[in-house]
């Protein structure tokens, strides 16, 4: 079998500060196999940000991974030079973060901008072994050595109207939508094996959200990319992801298929989100939200993070370290890290 396309391992990303060591990340085990949407869920303040951050290789100083690894395409990008590393990132690994303004230049051409990470990273020229129809069509501009028309051809593939004419406005020229679009573009110009998408459609409306969610789906299909979608939004994650892994205080708590989390959800701190989240199939229903609130990253006192939030907790919760297990079905890849539950939902 093949290696995974992402693997993290066992990663540990920390932030220094006065009052003591912000263990953002905390041991986190994650994989994503070729062709994948993996969803990583959870509130803010939970640590997903600065696990895309750890995986990208862009966690902002004083923050450091002390330890674990991230494994990309089997090869650790931490042991990898910064100047390896640079190749790989915005080529083999691009990132789509909320704020398209924070990451488009608005001093640049929305085209010359796709057009210059094409330069940076492929040589425009060579890429040919491609399948699927949009494909086909961008690699036919990218033959031709022109860098311009394949922006314009991935403006295209995200379905901005006119591309030809828009690919020459500038960003603040577009929608809040369109920038995204326009971001996620760029994002696959180079064909990524692995896209990093960071609370994507989070600042747009729900139909606007609901396009770029269809779009990313068949841009995946179209360009071999999986995909790591972090959100807080249950409703994203339902929508899109193959699999999910949900986070609470720098650790991920349960991860299992998407339709087996949502129907059959076996942690405290899941329940309470699916509670607390609308559906639309179900208006009338009471939302119950989860009481309190994340805690302070800094030296969290009790061995389960979300004990004190906890309507099922007891004293052992407070003092034992709950380990990842199995808690679905045989074969059923459905694991969740709580004392009190057991092999196929057992309350313990
Ligand atoms: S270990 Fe205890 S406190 Fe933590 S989620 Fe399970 S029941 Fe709740």
């Amino acid at each position: 079998m093949s290696d995974p396309v992402l693997e993290v391992r066992d990663l540990q990303t920390q932030f220094p500060t006065d009052r003591g060591v912000v263990k953002a990340v905390d041991g986190v085990d994650l994989t994503i196999e070729s062709g994948e949407i993996v969803g990583l869920v959870g509130e803010s303040g939970s640590g997903k940000s600065v696990l895309a951050d750890s995986v990208v290789g862009i966690v902002e100083e004083p923050g450091e991974i002390a330890g674990g690894d991230v494994l990309f395409n089997g090869e650790s990008l931490l042991e990898m030079s910064e100047a390896e590393r640079e190749s790989i990132r915005g080529g083999n690994i691009s990132m789509v973060f909320q704020d398209p303004m924070n990451s488009l230049n608005p001093t640049l051409r929305v085209g010359e901008q796709i057009a210059e990470t094409v330069r940076l990273h492929q040589d425009v020229g060579e890429s040919v072994s491609l399948s699927a129809e949009m494909k086909r069509k961008i690699v036919g501009a990218a033959k031709n050595g022109e860098a311009w028309r394949r922006a314009i051809e991935m403006l295209e593939a995200v379905e901005i109207p006119e591309p030809d004419a828009r690919a020459t406005d500038y960003p603040h020229q577009f929608s809040g939508g369109m920038r995204q679009r326009a971001m996620i573009a760029m994002a696959l110009s180079c064909e990524p094996d692995l896209l990093v998408a960071d609370e994507p459609t989070t600042a747009l409306d729900v139909t606007i959200q609901a396009q770029i969610l269809d779009e990313l789906e068949g841009l995946k299909d179209a360009f071999d990319t999986s995909i790591l979608l972090i959100t807080h939004d249950l409703a994203v994650v339902a929508e899109t992801c193959d699999r999910v892994n949900v986070m609470y205080a720098g650790e991920i708590v349960e991860r299992a298929e998407t339709e087996t989390l949502f129907s059959s959800p076996e942690h405290p701190y899941t329940q309470g989100l699916i509670a607390s989240t609308p559906r639309l199939e179900d208006a009338d229903r009471d939302l119950q939200p989860i009481e309190g609130n994340v805690p302070d990253l800094i030296d969290i006192p009790y061995a389960c993070h979300f004990a004190p939030r906890c309507p099922e907790s007891n004293r052992e919760c407070f003092e034992v370290d709950p380990e990842f297990r199995d808690v679905g079905e045989p074969d059923d890849d459905h694991e969740a890290a709580c004392l009190r539950r057991g092999p196929e939902g057992e309350q313990l």
